[in-house]
């Protein structure tokens, strides 16, 4: 079943300002088109975060279904998460031991720390001395050994007190632009690195990555935000399935004059008269306050703020966002919107980039982003 916006209006929201339904079903698609973008490579789901946002405890479950085995966590918490949503699964956690206590659960758990520096790597050996991933910085000087350190590594980690190494990984910082200079020199970095590892399978790709292909695919991909349906890549369109859906119920439809104002700063001045509804979302959802119609110094890009949508059209939203509220324009939509409708912030007629572009930020910031607040919905079985 996929989200149908159609279905959505008819159905009652409750007590929520407002519905998040989550496709497992365009999920677990997703993840198939990646996984066949990747192959031979195995593909794994990066699900840090609670899965962007969307929920560990169904989206984990969903791709298991789909043939996923391998899972990336930030942290150990996250790593409890993953295995308690899929017994078998190999889960590496990308920000490594961390302390002694981190190690332990990592170690209780069959989790597979990702060792990002010579003092992860003691620390590991210290503690535990199993299985890890060796993470090499090739470029972009966020975590991991560099490309000297590795192969020093690779000397001298053998006898009794090697680690025996799952994976040998690096990070790509621009592969959303595919034709950046940087992607070419960090895969021969991660190349010259990797033969001093042989019989380790290795992995580079991210989603962007993923869809540059090639070389890129290594042995295993990390697909994160194009399986939640968000765009990787900065050109072309984007071929993924919008996963969530966010919605939120309009509480008040009113008449403001010619000459009036919309909320707070007094920043929207209307130039006709305008028929506003007042929506039950805001920053404190994740709808950002640089999404707003007017009055948002820090966002230079975009002139306009963000679109909703209701009642087959696109609507702007006017004035500025706050906490629990946000006001949107729907002169155009006079006698078809009405106290209790819905507008959709985010979903199959407005792409989660756009609305992320309209704040000044990305896809994964706004869907990591989503409050708490929202009525969860999951629709679409994990074999859809
Ligand atoms: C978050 C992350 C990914 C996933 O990246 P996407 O751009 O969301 O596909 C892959 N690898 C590492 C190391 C990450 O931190």
């Amino acid at each position: 079943m996929q989200s149908d916006p159609g279905d959505a209006q008819s159905a009652p929201v409750g007590i929520a300002g407002g519905r998040l339904t989550i496709d497992l079903g365009a999920l677990t698609v997703n993840y198939r088109t990646l996984a066949a973008l990747s192959a031979p490579a195995e593909t794994a789901a990066v699900v840090k975060a609670d899965a962007y946002g969307l929920g560990i405890a169904r989206a984990v479950p969903a791709l298991w279904s789909a043939g996923c085995r391998t899972f990336f966590v930030a942290y150990p918490a996250e790593g409890l998460a993953v295995r308690a949503a899929a017994p078998e699964a190999r889960i590496f956690v990308l920000s490594g031991p961390m302390n002694e206590q981190a190690a332990g659960i990592i170690t209780g758990a069959g989790l597979i720390p990702v060792l990002n520096s010579f003092e992860d790597i003691a620390l590991w050996r210290r503690v535990s001395g199993g299985h890890a991933a060796l993470h090499v910085d090739t470029g972009m000087n966020r975590l991991g050994v560099s490309e000297a350190e590795a192969k020093a590594f690779a000397a001298e980690n053998s006898g009794d007190a090697a680690i025996p190494l799952a994976l040998v990984m690096s990070h790509l910082a621009c592969a959303d632009d595919a034709n950046h200079p940087l992607n070419k020199q960090q895969l021969e970095s991660f190349q010259s690195v990797a033969a001093f590892f042989e019989g380790v399978d290795t992995s580079l790709a991210n989603s962007a990555g993923i869809q540059m292909g090639g070389d890129f695919r290594r042995d295993l991909t990390r697909a994160g935000i194009a399986m939640y349906g968000g765009r990787a890549a900065n050109r072309g369109d984007n071929p993924m399935r919008p996963v969530a859906t966010a919605e939120a119920r309009v509480l008040q439809v009113r008449h403001a004059a010619a000459g009036g104002v919309v909320g707070y700063g007094a920043a929207a001045k209307l130039e006709r008269d305008t028929l506003v509804a007042i929506v039950a979302t805001g920053y404190a959802d994740g709808y950002h306050r640089s999404a707003s119609g007017a009055g948002a110094p820090l966002r230079g890009v975009t002139a306009q703020g963000a679109c909703g949508f209701i009642a087959g059209k696109r609507v702007p939203v006017v004035g500025r966002v706050s906490m629990d509220l946000t006001a949107f324009d729907v002169t155009e939509c006079a006698g078809s919107v009405t106290h209790g409708d819905l507008v959709e912030l985010f979903g199959a007629n407005i792409p989660l980039d756009e609305v992320a572009e309209a704040a000044g930020t990305i896809g994964y910031e706004l869907l990591t982003g989503l409050g708490r607040r929202y009525e969860r919905v999951y629709v679409g079985g994990s074999g859809a």
